[in-house]
């Protein structure tokens, strides 16, 4: 079927009309040759850039003797990935899935599993924050509780209790004795760039302590080196019991994980979970040779400095543009600018600027730079971030003159 006004794809996404054609390092290059620098990093998934010529020959070598086998067999970079992982993090266990909202589905699972191998199937139940986003499957729409992802898809799955975010006295009245965890990200992404103070990380851990429930963490924005330490919950101190990743660990190759504790994991027995395509060949060359960077000594130094040279120029930016950014927020390359402005006119105006940046909740605008920009970088995304917000000053002070 044709008609004038048909596009083949779902009509599911407000696309801007850009048209990439390939990336280089810190930038992407469109069809016509335009170049942006790319501070958006498909959603903070492009941790090393575009084009990296170690991921690059990864996939290529890889590509050239074995793309997929199944999980019927070994996966000798499987197991060394997940090996690395657990090296490197809290965990004991690691599976490996294509996206985040699976690795959230398997942390969901591992939860779920582990109360009903204690001999207590009724707890089930899993608490969760105001303005989190775990994805887009059925249960994580519930786990996000956010109504414009629930609206028309029938009854919302059962099991997921909200509590307003940082409401403590709600979160303890939340607790019951169907509890099985809680479920957090460590800074809500997709909410606004909010972070979740260290002590209130601490006291959640307590909490479940107290009322034997396990700690998971949603770090699939935050993880893979984002805030400057392997994964943000380090900066807390904490050890979580099932930790949800993605984005970052794939470099731009479709890849998830879910960690966990061997206590945590041990109703995951054979046969009980499984994916197709999770933890094949191609992804783990990948997710393989991002480690390789990312765990290079020196490397998440380098990420906390240019951090802290961005926040320190943004802070002056907001300061003499207060009518264009009211507040800079977020942890390393993790950053949020709550606008004064709509957002969407913020991420239009920098666009205009050849800069690439992303929209949140609360009226914030996300910048997320694959964790490789150097000063200059900065430098370069900081003149064109005063050049819109100049701008856009200009206006709100005509407006308002
Ligand atoms: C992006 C994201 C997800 C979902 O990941 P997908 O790969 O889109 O399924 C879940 N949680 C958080 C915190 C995210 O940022």
């Amino acid at each position: 079927m044709t008609d004038a006004n048909a596009q083949p794809l779902y009509d599911t996404y407000a696309r801007a009309d850009l048209r990439f054609e390939r990336g280089e390092g810190m930038w992407l290059i469109t069809e016509s040759g335009d170049r942006y620098l790319d501070f958006a990093a498909g959603i903070a998934v492009n941790s090393l850039g575009h084009a990296h010529p170690h991921l690059v020959e990864a996939l290529k070598s890889q590509a050239e003797k074995l793309w997929h086998v199944s999980n019927i067999y070994e996966i000798p970079g499987q197991k060394r990935l997940g090996q690395r992982l657990v090296d490197n993090t809290f965990a004991d266990k690691a599976f490996f899935t294509n996206s985040g909202a699976e690795a959230l589905e398997c942390a969901i699972k591992t939860a779920r599993r582990y109360h009903y191998v204690n001999g207590n199937p009724e707890r089930f139940r899993i608490i969760t924050f105001e303005g989190a986003f775990h994805g887009r499957t059925l249960a994580t729409i519930a786990a996000g509780g956010q109504l414009k992802y629930l609206e028309g898809f029938g009854p919302k799955v059962e099991g997921f209790d909200q509590v307003p975010f940082g409401d403590e006295k709600a979160l303890k009245a939340a607790i019951g004795p169907e509890t099985a965890a809680i479920l957090i990200e460590p800074i809500q992404g997709e909410g606004g760039v909010r972070p979740v103070p260290d002590e209130e990380l601490r006291a959640l851990r307590k909490l479940c302590d107290e009322h034997g429930l396990l700690l998971i963490l949603d770090e699939v924005q935050t993880g893979v080196g984002r805030t400057g330490k392997l994964f943000a919950h380090e900066w807390s101190g904490i050890t979580p019991d099932i930790v949800a990743v993605a984005k970052g660990i794939g470099g731009g190759f479709p890849l998830g994980v879910c960690l966990a504790t061997a206590e945590a994991a041990k109703g995951m027995t054979a046969g009980v979970h499984g994916t197709t395509y999770g933890g094949n060949p191609l992804a783990m060359a990948v997710g393989n040779a991002v480690l390789d960077i990312v765990l290079e000594e020196g490397f998440l130094d380098h990420v906390r400095q240019i951090a802290l040279f961005m926040k320190q120029g943004l802070a002056s930016i907001s300061d003499r543009y207060p009518e264009a950014i009211s507040e800079v927020r977020g942890r390393g390359l993790l950053i949020g600018l709550k606008c004064a402005v709509p957002n969407t006119t913020m991420v239009q105006a920098l666009r205009d600027e050849h800069l690439l940046t992303v929209g949140a909740g609360d009226n914030v605008i996300r910048l997320l730079p694959p964790l490789v920009a150097t000063e200059a970088d900065a430098r370069e995304a900081l003149t064109r971030i005063e050049a819109a917000a100049e701008r856009l000053s200009v206006t709100a002070r005509l407006k308002s003159a």
